[in-house]
């Protein structure tokens, strides 16, 4: 094949592949351009995760008429002339790539009515062919509307994820934003639902408790600190507030929300040896520093930044967290323990387990048995037969495991991971049979979910109800809970519905024919009763006899091993038996 220059329209669309990746990137530019218009209200109307229809209405300065065919060519744009002005950038476009690489890759309308022009203007462009400018009267400002996103790019929309994760990162996208531009008024709505409305007024804790729910909100202190030329401001979560990933720390460098490894890990270095090792904080910082000591030209679609001088901004960052966490800090009594040393987390986290596991391994080599023999099983690998043996209590060991012996030596069993595995072989074959027995509650339970969360939630009724949920929409993200599955009747019930909600979160996107598993699976993980909880004889004998029914019985439904087993000719073996006379 011989050199060729691309057509235009090709060259467009490896062009627009930069920028526009999926459908937040198309909000993203198009609401970058109505801040920098100055707009004080943002309306966002989104239709199947940005896939069929994006819309951003502002109030802004608008675009003359006559420019407006301008605003939509390659390489366009009223925010930059010269060289000089590429390191002195106050505004967060500055490419002018984004209409033109939009209007490529979709079907593209905007109208716009700049404030000192009678009339407005409207033009159209579908697959990189733009239509005439033509008269249109319209209120002052812009509305941009993207309709069938890649529509004429079929490979760019078999890599977009689920609608519910597309969904979601528009949802934290503008949430951010909102954060950012706290007097700006902003209304998100994704398929008739409100998913954030902002009053404008400067306020920032309201929206922090879209981004956050109301309870983790409540733990973000609010950090201000200035260093000659440089702001940092924001929020800081308490230490007893973490995540398992990095993905809640949010950085704003001059109103630009960007992703910088360096800039995150400065962050988490400031909590030093505060939080446990894989624990992350969540963290909201705006920093503000000159334009010139900061190069935002590095990046297509302008997520990365580079520093004049990083080690002025890290030591700020570093600072200002610091200080903020020290200020915050409660006079040292009996609690600070638990605050210091270690999170207080009612949820069980895998970590522990394993740390459980590993512990009790340890425990048994070093103190009972000899270093060398090669004797407990790894309890990583779940043993290979299936089904137990007949197995004959013998007690609980630090409120956590049982102990029980079998014909062949002795099995020690977290209870944690049976009862699980017990729940959730249970809930599979109700459901399975089509009849999952449901509890009413005594009292309607009310659950309140940030949007995003209800967006997800209302996404998984079906599931839901076939696993016994009787789950009702009550208000906007509100929704009344009337019954649970029986199986589950001992526990409470709003744990198991956040669950279901977290494990979405966590971006879960399962096959169609595998998220009735998973969402039981983690349904049932939240219910099981928990390491360190104290049982009776008779809960002790249920769970074992249930557990000698199940199918899969060596494995939590996470596949983490239930029970480690020691047998009598190991025990024979270490206590130097064999062979004695
Ligand atoms: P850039 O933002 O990098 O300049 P864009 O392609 O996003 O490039 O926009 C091109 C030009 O169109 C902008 O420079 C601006 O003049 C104009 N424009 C785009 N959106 C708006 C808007 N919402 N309000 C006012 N002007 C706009
Ligand atoms: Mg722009």
């Amino acid at each position: 094949m011989g050199i060729k220059i691309l057509s235009d329209k090709l060259a467009s669309q490896i062009a627009a592949g930069e920028v526009i990746e999926r459908p937040a990137s198309v909000v993203k530019e198009l609401v970058e351009n109505a801040i920098d218009a100055g707009a004080t209200q943002i309306e966002l109307e989104i239709k199947n995760a940005g896939k069929t229809l994006i819309q951003v209405s502002d109030n802004g300065h608008g675009i003359p008429n006559k420019e407006l065919a301008l605003a939509v060519s390659r390489h366009a744009t009223s925010k930059l002339s010269r060289a000089e002005d590429l390191f002195d950038i106050r505004t967060l476009g500055f490419r002018g790539e984004a209409l033109a690489s939009i209007g490529s890759v979709a079907k593209l309308s905007l109208v716009s009515k700049h404030c000192d022009e009678k009339l407005g203007a409207e033009l159209l462009i579908d697959g990189g062919v733009r239509g005439e400018v033509r008269p249109k009267s319209a209120p002052n400002g812009t509305v941009v509307r993207v309709e069938n996103l890649f529509y004429n790019v079929p490979a760019r929309l078999k890599f977009l994820k689920t609608d519910i994760t597309e969904s979601r990162q528009i949802t934290g996208l503008i949430t951010r934003y909102a954060l950012a531009y706290p007097n700006i008024r902003w209304q998100l709505i994704q398929d008739g639902r409100v998913y954030l409305q902002t009053t404008g007024s400067g306020e920032r804790q309201e929206i922090l408790q879209s981004l956050f729910g109301v309870a983790d909100a409540k733990r973000l202190l609010p950090i201000h600190f200035e260093d000659g030329d440089i702001q940092v401001e924001g929020y800081v979560s308490e230490l007893n507030l973490t995540r398992s990933n990095r993905k809640d720390i949010t950085l704003f460098v001059n109103g630009r929300w960007v992703h910088d490894a360096s800039l995150t890990a400065a962050v988490i270095r400031a909590y030093n040896t505060m939080l446990m090792v894989g624990r992350f904080p969540v963290v909201v910082l705006f920093i503000n520093i000159p334009p010139n000591e900061v190069d935002v030209n590095v990046h297509p679609s302008k997520a990365e930044v580079r520093f004049k001088n990083n080690d002025k901004v890290f030591s700020a960052v570093q600072r200002a967290i610091k200080r903020g966490l020290l200020a915050y800090t409660p006079v040292p009594d009996l609690n600070t323990a638990v605050l210091w040393g270690r999170p207080v987390e009612q949820e069980y986290s895998y970590r522990e387990t394993q740390d459980q596991i590993h512990w009790s391994e340890k425990e048994i080599q070093s103190k009972s048995l000899p270093k060398n023999g090669q004797t407990v099983q790894n309890p990583q690998q779940p043993l290979s037969r299936e089904y137990l043996p007949v197995l004959r209590l013998i007690g609980q060991v630090a409120s956590t495991y049982l102990i029980a012996e079998g014909p062949d030596g002795l099995y020690l069993i977290d209870q944690h991971a049976a009862h699980e595995r017990v729940l959730f072989e249970q809930m599979m074959s109700q459901v399975r049979a089509g009849t999952v027995p449901s509890q009413t509650l005594l009292e309607v339970s009310v659950i309140e979910l940030t949007p995003e969360k209800a967006g997800i939630l209302e996404s998984q009724m079906h599931i839901m109800q076939e696993l016994g949920f009787d789950l009702e929409h009550f208000g906007p993200n509100t929704f009344s809970l009337r019954a649970i599955p029986a199986i589950l009747a001992d526990g409470d019930p709003s744990e198991a519905i956040y669950a279901v909600v977290n494990a979405f979160e966590e971006d879960e996107t399962p096959l169609q024919s595998e998220i009735e598993a998973k969402v039981a699976a983690r349904v049932c993980k939240r219910m099981a009763i928990k390491a360190g909880q104290v049982l009776t004889d008779i809960e002790q004998k249920t769970l074992l006899l249930n557990l000698e029914t199940c199918q899969s019985p060596r494995t939590c439904p996470h596949g983490r091993p239930t029970m480690i087993h020691i047998s009598a000719a190991t025990l024979e073996r270490q206590f130097g038996r064999t062979g004695a006379i």
